[in-house]
């Protein structure tokens, strides 16, 4: 029987893993390896994907990839650690590479993801000096440096993964960086609440023969397990320290720093040069081919890396290291021929892949170690609470219903919540506009300090309560595990799309930035999979093009601003899915990908480090207007000021003059009244303040934003937009938050009183064409500007980032092609219908 076969709750035991490639090694990796018992915890809503447990995880797989996995119901068959040979012991010190004692320690995070490898650095750095992304690297790789007994400790967060062969970009990236950057040492962070699948990728370490201290971090679930666990044996045993922590308390950090320091000056007795024993056969092909790779001429490569780590990456059939013996062997030829040969002769003797075979004997090892030095407690069935909240928020019927509400409640509070603070934050540069007014004499200076940069930059500065609240919930959701729940529900609804359920976290992280979701994409094995996802994140409505739309919905739709505004971002999920079933109907034909996913459990978020990391992502924020949004306001205010169209200003002055002459005359003709003069003074205010509106918007017609607004006029015309629309779009595509701060330009203050930018939105009427009169916005018009705003061209930044991640222009070029005419066409059908609905 296979897995497939088994209903809730059931238990069973691995036979055999069939399948091949990518699928086989992912889940493999993940922990499903024969001998191992599984359980069946929960189909998805939609019945499929099911959820597992296996070695104390809960992972998720399609029904037809469970089909793939042989198993008993017989638990007699459980693996016993028939495979653990021990360890093998050598003679030479592990400091290949003799350092003089630099007070400088280069540290690696390396471990599962969810160990808790995040929550160590920020803890660490926290102390600390920058944070700061890596250059030239498109993944995240964060450095930060900190002092700790005198020392100064570079700490590496790098990605999280299962393993460090070349499967997914994170594990090559991970390998990469330690084969090239050579860190002093690696901090190998485990969950030590479920040890034994973490051990994998440690032992993986142990073949690259590199420093390594192990942090057995999340300490506090481990002791809630009531378990006993002689670590310092299993220390012993593989020759690498360890060190309890709690990541989320800070607690162990010191011990654990003060332990690195130990190793790193070769201080401490435990560091001892081990392998693991893969058995006889195997040790002798390991043996043979180290000589061949340790014979001089290989220097380039053997300084960097282990002979017995390649020679076993040889016989695996590992296709980098493959590239990378025949790129700096002299004997490379010999050393792959003689490689696949002994590869080809033990698989046949196992009746099983080289890799498989390997991987079995370092599962082996782990558990025969752990045989020795870990005892559960007592069997306990125990109903965890993550099982009580997953039965809850993956149901049947609750869980849409559940995951949409967590949605409409977080745009409704980002506008309840946010209202406050942004009118204060409104006040403050108004204010701040009115001391330079009074200051500064009048002068172009003056005005481009006024309305070109506090103009320009406060206008979209009064939304950072707003996008804090929306990251924060956005933190919030993906730090207590339940994104990974999404995912899971909605992995049917993806599939039919043809898409993975993975794909729909990078979209959610959207919601937040498109650039980072495109980074996170990298978690997508598929290629066509990850480039599709790539093409349709655009259309999960970031952070920046929220202050448009809190603007227009203000301004135009004050009865249900929660409930527009989560439509705008249904209609963009929408149009994703759409999209996305598009392109894989055409471009990129169906080929499915397996569905192994961790669902960590769930764990209450640390209230501060959610801060923490909101008050980041808001000082991201904050440096862009510092920097993008102050340029293009300037420029934006430059190209609306030149050329100033003298004539204008002329010719405003010489009717000034008529007007005032003539009420002077009517004053004298007429005799008045007090009461008289003061009306016909009424009268002339008026007229003078018509006079000078008039002038303004001919002159900013006259300008050069004018000329360019006048020149695409026609285009976006039948989308119910006037040209500073027009301009404010084309300004929106170096960032979207420009688009405000380009309205705020361009729809200037007119009269002595402060109105907000949404009463003179309100206000704006057409002064010539067709539209004469007519209000320039309505909710129809608003409402085809954001649906634009939603779906065109996104933003530089995502252009270059899908460039990176892609490898080429090609698909940069095809995304801000598609999705402006995708906008426009979107745009026409709403005004034009809407219109002729009588909207
Ligand atoms: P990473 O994926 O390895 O970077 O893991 P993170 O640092 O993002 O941590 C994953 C989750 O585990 C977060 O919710 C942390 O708050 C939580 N966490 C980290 N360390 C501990 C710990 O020692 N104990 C407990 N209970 N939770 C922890
Ligand atoms: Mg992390």
């Amino acid at each position: 029987m296979t897995l497939a076969d088994l209903i809730n709750g059931e238990k069973a035991i691995i036979l055999k893993v069939r399948g091949r490639g990518a699928f086989r090694k992912r889940i493999i990796e993940m922990g499903f390896v024969v001998g191992k018992q599984v359980i069946v915890v929960r189909n998805a809503p939609l019945k499929d994907p099911i959820e597992y447990n296996i070695m104390g995880y809960e992972v998720s797989l399609r029904q037809s990839e469970a089909a793939l996995i042989e198993v008993t119901k017989d638990l007699r068959n459980k693996s016993k650690g028939n495979h653990f040979e021990g360890t093998i012991e050598l003679e030479h010190s592990l400091s290949l590479i003799p350092h003089l004692i630099d007070k400088t320690i280069n540290v690696a995070l390396v471990g599962n993801p969810n160990s808790g490898k995040t929550t160590i650095f920020n803890y660490a750095s926290h102390s600390k000096e920058k944070v700061g992304n890596y250059g030239g690297v498109t993944i995240n790789a964060k450095e930060a440096k900190f002092k700790h007994k005198g020392y100064t400790f570079i700490l590496v967060d790098l990605p999280g993964t299962y393993s460090i062969t070349s499967y997914t970009p994170e594990e090559l990236f991970v390998r990469n960086h330690l084969i090239n950057e050579l860190p002093d040492i690696i901090l190998n962070v485990v969950d030590s609440s479920n040890i034994e699948r973490n051990l994998y990728l440690t032992t993986q370490l142990v073949d690259m023969d590199l420093k390594v201290v192990i942090a057995l971090n999340m300490w506090d679930e481990f002791k809630d397990k009531g378990d006993e666990f002689d670590y310092q044996a299993l220390a012993k045993m593989i020759g690498i320290p360890m060190v309890p922590t709690i990541g989320a308390d800070g607690k162990g950090f010191g011990d654990l720093f003060d332990k690195i320091i130990e190793v790193y000056e070769d201080q401490e007795s435990i560091v001892r040069h081990i392998h693991i024993n893969y058995g006889k056969r195997i040790e002798l092909s390991i043996r043979e081919l180290q000589k061949m790779i340790n014979i001089s001429g290989n220097e380039q490569l053997t300084v960097k890396l282990s002979p017995r780590y390649l020679s076993l990456k040889l016989l695996e059939g590992d296709p980098e290291e493959i590239q990378r013996v025949k790129k700096s062997c002299v004997n490379a030829y010999k050393i792959l021929d003689f490689a696949k040969k002994e590869s080809d002769k033990i698989a046949k003797l196992h009746n099983e892949t080289m890799e498989t075979v390997i991987t079995d004997a370092k599962y082996g090892f782990i558990e025969g170690a752990l045989r020795e030095t870990y005892h559960e407690a007592t069997k306990k069935n125990k109903i965890t609470r993550s099982r009580v909240i997953d039965a809850i928020v993956t149901d049947k019927i609750l869980s849409y219903p559940i995951f949409l509400f967590a949605m409409w409640l977080t745009f409704q509070a980002t506008f309840y919540l946010g209202d406050y603070p942004m009118q204060w934050i409104g006040l403050l540069f108004e204010w701040m506009g009115k001391i330079t007014n009074e200051v500064l004499a009048k002068s172009a200076f003056r005005d481009l300090i006024s309305d070109g940069i506090i103009g320009g930059v406060g206008g979209v500065i009064v939304f950072l309560p707003n996008i804090l609240i929306l990251f924060f919930f956005i933190t919030l959701m993906e730090a207590s595990g339940y994104m990974a729940r999404v995912a899971f529900i909605v992995d049917k609804l993806m599939h039919k799309i043809g898409l993975h359920g993975k794909s729909f976290i990078p979209m959610l992280m959207g919601f937040g930035c498109n650039v980072p979701a495109i980074m996170a994409t990298r978690t997508i094995e598929n290629k066509n999979d990850r480039l599709v996802t790539m093409l349709i994140i655009p259309f999960m409505s970031c952070s920046a093009r929220y202050p448009v739309y809190v603007l227009l919905i203000n301004a135009f739709f004050k009865g249900h601003r929660g409930s527009i505004l989560f439509g705008i971002y249904l209609f963009g999920i929408f149009l994703a899915g759409a999209m996305a079933w598009v392109f894989k109907k055409t471009m990129f034909k169906v080929n499915t990908v397996p569905f192994v996913m961790e669902l960590p459990p769930y764990r209450r978020p640390r209230f501060a480090s959610v801060l923490k990391q909101t008050w980041f992502k808001g000082e991201q924020y904050l440096k862009k207007m510092g920097t993008i949004i102050l340029l293009a306001s300037m420029i934006i205010w430059t190209l609306g000021y030149f050329p100033t169209g003298k004539k204008y200003d002329v010719a405003m002055l010489q009717k000034t003059v008529q007007i005032n002459n003539r009420f002077a005359q009517k004053v004298k003709q007429q005799q008045s009244t007090p009461k008289q003069k003061a009306q016909l003074e009424q009268q002339k205010q008026k007229l003078l303040s018509i006079l000078q509106a008039e002038t303004s918007r001919l002159k900013q017609e006259h300008s050069m934003i004018g000329r360019i607004g006048k020149f695409i006029e026609p285009v976006i015309h039948p989308l119910g937009f006037d040209w500073k629309m027009g301009v404010s779009l084309i300004a929106g595509g170096a960032a979207k938050e420009i688009v405000v701060s380009t309205m705020s330009v361009l729809y200037p203050i007119r009269n002595t009183e402060n109105e907000s930018l949404s009463q003179r939105l309100r206000k704006q009427v057409y002064s010539s064409g067709k539209r004469k009169g007519k209000p320039v916005f309505t909710p129809l018009v608003a409402l085809s500007f954001m649906l634009f705003i939603l779906i065109y061209f996104p933003c530089i930044a995502v252009v270059a980032a899908i460039k990176n991640e892609s490898g080429t222009w090609k698909w940069s070029l095809f995304l801000a092609f598609y999705t402006t005419t995708l906008a426009w066409l979107v745009s026409l059908i709403t005004f034009q219908a809407g219109s002729l609905l009588g909207f």
